[in-house]
């Protein structure tokens, strides 16, 4: 079995329209939240740009929540503006879901495969993992990681998965030998 990992390569923009420029794109930058005691709730905010214009919006991360149900830990991560705390609340879907946008992946992740598959012999199974919550189709990852065309795809590929709709979850496929 050989294994294929998908992984970032930086944080995904976000499909988010700003209010000022109707621009569709929003970035974390660098990563920032902000935290605001009101007594003994809190309210935390991820910041987000406008890749445009440079407005800031507030993403609502937690809303009026009791200072007594965090984790000293991540708190402190929210206060630090912690980057791997930035990443998890980013890639979070209850975020992007709460706060109405969705990641914009284009150009934010990479495909790792072990070059010397070609000593296997046929069939050659291969594990496609996510390191990161990417969403891809298999027929395009699969055509992208061996090097064939899409009729190749449908025709030496076995996959217990629809090839055509985009997914983040592990799953295998078999490469059959060719002509
Ligand atoms: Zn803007």
């Amino acid at each position: 079995m050989l294994p294929w990992v998908v992984r970032r390569t930086r944080l995904p923009l976000l499909s988010l329209r700003c209010v000022d420029c109707r621009s569709e794109s929003a970035t974390t930058g660098e990563g920032r939240f902000r935290v605001n005691a009101n007594g003994k709730l809190l309210d935390v905010w991820l910041l987000v740009r406008c890749v445009s214009c440079d407005r800031t919006s507030k993403l609502t991360v937690h809303e009026r929540a009791p200072v007594r149900s965090f984790d000293p830990a991540e708190l402190d991560g929210y206060h630090t503006s912690d980057p791997e705390l930035v990443a998890s609340t980013l890639l979070d879907p209850l975020l992007a879901r709460r706060n109405r946008f969705t990641l914009d992946w284009e150009g934010a992740w990479r495909l790792d495969t072990p070059s010397a598959w070609l000593d296997e012999a046929w069939p050659v199974q291969v594990e496609v993992a996510f390191e990161d919550p990417v969403p891809v189709r298999p027929e395009r990852l699969i055509a992208q990681g061996l090097g064939f065309s899409r009729n190749e795809v449908l025709r030496r590929i076995k996959c217990d998965i629809p090839l055509r709709r985009p997914t983040s979850a592990r799953f295998t496929f078999t490469v059959m030998a060719g002509d």
